[in-house]
This record gives C-alpha cells, structure tokens and sequence, in this order.
C-alpha cells in the first residue's frame, strides 16, 4: 500500500512545488516508487518535473470530475536518468474550473481519495503538491491522505497561520479522515545566522516536538535554478547543498516510516 502525504501549507512560497519535486526524485533516487500529484492550477510541480503544460491531453481535472482514471493521466518523468524515474499526475490551468465543477458533483471532498484506490499497489509513495489555499483542492488532499507534511520557512509570520492549518486538519480528520496525522514539519529556505530563524525553529520544536524533521533544507540558489530546466536539482546539479538536503530529507522520511511500521 502506497503512503500518501499532502504537502501543505496555505502560505504561497514557502517551497512546498519544491520539496514535492525534489523529494519525489530523491526518493526515486533511493528506488522507492512515487508518484507525484500536482494539485496546484500554475501547475508549478508538472513544469518542474519537464512536463510542457500546454501539450497535456488529459490532467488531474480529469482524474476529479472522473472522467479518466488516475492511470490514463499519470505520466513517467525523468526516463533518461538511471534510477530517477517518478510519475507525475500533471495539472494546468484547467484546475482553476475544479472548485466550480465539483460542487456539482457527489462526495466532492472525497473524489481524489476514490481515483486514487486504482494505484494503492504501484507506488511506495504519492506526495500531493497542495494549491496555496484552504480551498476544496486541499480538502481533497487532506481527505486522500495519510499524513500531512508541512513546510515552514523560519521567518517573522512563519506561524502566522499554522494554527488555520491545525484546525482545518483536525476538522478533516474528524469529519472524513480519522487516520490522518501531521507527518512532519520541515524547515525551508533556512539560514543559520538570524537569531530570528532559531526563534521560530524553537518554537516549532516546542509546539511540534520530533515530528520537526531533523533535516533543514538551506536557502540554496540552485533549488531555484532548477525548475527552469525542468529538473529536479539532483539532475541539475548532484552536488548542491540543496541537492544533498533533499536527499539527507529522503533518508529521514524513509526512517521515520520504517521505525513506525516496525
Ligand atoms: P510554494 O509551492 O510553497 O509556493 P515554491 O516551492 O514554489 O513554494 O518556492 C517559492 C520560490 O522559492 C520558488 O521560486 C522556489 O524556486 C524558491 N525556493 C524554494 N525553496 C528554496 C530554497 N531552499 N532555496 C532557495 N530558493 C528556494
Ligand atoms: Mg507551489
């Protein structure tokens, strides 16, 4: 059975399209299967993975209203590296109409968890890209998944917000999802030197405790660059701190489930 986590945070920049692109291919890096499901209109996720939004027949819109089935959609990237191949369940603009559509539709909150039943065995892991917004898209995430990992960048209104995000988990977790659980916190864009950023990294342990991951991913130049190339930044360039982040970040991720399950 596949683990499936929706990456969220309702804040816009805080690297959630990153940590799902880049966690996705360090995680194939590491043989695990995944697939990636881009859930944000600007499509962000499916672009940084080198898919061409405007050459897509069919994408996650599809999958929603139920007109194709996860596999008709889903597309493999990445084919010409060794061990580096993830699916992606691509978006477009076309998911801006979703909110309209599904209210017309039975168990709208929910249809994303029904698509994705057809693929439970042929993945390890599907990471759900989140739209910056508590809106239906989200809730169909949270609804499908098993847990929640949240990106916090370490700065003055980093928390500002996250206590939304609580209750809207909680609030699913009751009313449609009672075994989702929060995943992980991951400190993003972080920069050793503030005494700010150890503010809010504190505070973060305090309210979070272990389930803040131990990893941070650094404020890293070529985690920015890559996406133009429609790479991941392990294919852009290996060495980066970024590259070596978000790979240290798989190990953890792996561990965590291992020591959960055993
Ligand atoms: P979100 O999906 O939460 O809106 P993104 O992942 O798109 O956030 O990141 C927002 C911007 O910051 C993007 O331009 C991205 O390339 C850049 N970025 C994300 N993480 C980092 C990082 N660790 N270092 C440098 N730039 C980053
Ligand atoms: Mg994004």
């Amino acid at each position: 059975m596949a683990r499936i986590i929706a990456v969220t945070n309702q804040k816009g920049g805080v690297g959630k399209t990153t940590t799902c692109v880049n966690l996705a291919a360090s995680l194939a890096a590491m043989k695990r299967r995944v697939l990636l499901i881009d859930l944000d209109p600007q499509g962000n996720a499916t672009t940084g993975s080198g898919l061409i939004k405007e050459e897509l027949d069919t994408s996650v819109f599809d999958v929603l209203v139920g007109s194709h089935g996860v596999k008709d959609v889903m597309k493999l990237v990445m084919e010409d590296t060794p061990d580096g191949k993830y699916w992606v369940l691509p978006a477009n603009g076309d998911l801006t109409g979703a909110e309209v559509a599904l209210l017309d539709l039975p168990s709208k909150e929910t249809r994303l968890r029904a698509g994705l039943y057809e693929v439970d065995n042929d993945f390890d892991y599907i990471l759900l890209d989140c739209p910056p917004a508590l809106n239906m898209l989200t809730v169909n995430a949270l609804a499908a998944s098993q847990g929640v990992l949240i990106p916090v960048q370490c700065e003055y209104y980093a928390l500002e917000g996250l206590t939304a995000l609580l209750q809207t988990i909680e609030h699913i977790s009751r009313a449609l999802n009672p075994s989702l659980e929060i995943e992980g916190i991951l400190r993003t864009m972080y920069d050793p030197r503030p005494s700010l950023t150890h503010d809010v990294s504190n505070q973060l342990q305090k309210h979070f405790g272990s389930k803040v991951y131990d990893t941070v991913i650094p404020r890293n130049i070529r985690l920015a660059e890559a996406p133009s190339y429609g790479v991941p930044v392990l294919y852009y360039e290996k060495q980066s701190r970024g590259a070596i982040a978000y790979l240290a970040l798989a190990g953890e991720f792996i561990r965590k489930r291992h020591a959960k399950t055993a």
